[in-house]
């Protein structure tokens, strides 16, 4: 079992320019590459739970916010770093395209992503935390057990390094117990 952190994906990794779905206008976070690598470093996983409402509004596609995490993986790859898994929830009860209208569980601040992350992954829940900008990330954390922080928004490697608090084991860990 491993810690986690949830990091929500608009204003915390990217900054929230609204309805972001082209690789070319994203903009970084500071600091959020470093961020990403300093928790793979520290042996956390790194998850992302993303409400992607555009895609019920019809604004883009589900295959336009896959292929953006999957640059925004390569992205995160130059500097060392990965996300071990990526969720976004499609959803919205006044969506435009029918499939998607509903009331779904996944939608924050429901904790459905979180909650389907646990299941898929031996995570150590009391370890783990969520970062987002808005209320309804760290209600989405409450409702599935775990704590939260709100980033203030301006250098999320320094926001989350004091956070980082769970030891690794790591590969040269002498064994007392013999
Ligand atoms: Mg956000
Ligand atoms: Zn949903």
């Amino acid at each position: 079992m491993r810690p986690a952190v949830f990091f929500d994906r608009d204003g915390v990794l990217n900054e929230d320019d609204g309805y972001t779905f082209d690789p070319n206008e994203v903009r970084w976070v500071d600091g959020a590459r470093q961020a990403v690598k300093a928790v793979n470093d520290a042996g956390y996983f790194a998850f992302v739970v993303t409400n992607q409402s555009g895609i019920a509004r019809g604004f883009y596609e589900e295959r336009h916010v896959r292929s953006l995490h999957e640059w925004m993986s390569r992205e995160l790859a130059i500097v060392g770093a990965h996300v071990d898994a990526f969720e976004f929830c499609p959803h919205h009860p006044e969506g435009l395209i029918e499939q998607y209208r509903v009331l779904c569980n996944c939608r924050k601040p429901r904790p459905g992503m979180i909650k389907a992350l646990l299941e898929r992954y031996p995570v150590d829940i009391g370890a783990s935390f969520m970062i987002g900008d808005k209320q309804s990330d760290l209600a989405a954390a409450q409702a599935a057990g775990i704590a939260a922080y709100l980033f203030d928004g301006a250098n999320l490697h320094a926001f989350i390094a004091p956070l980082l608090k769970y030891q690794s084991p790591g590969p040269h860990r002498t064994d007392t117990a013999g």
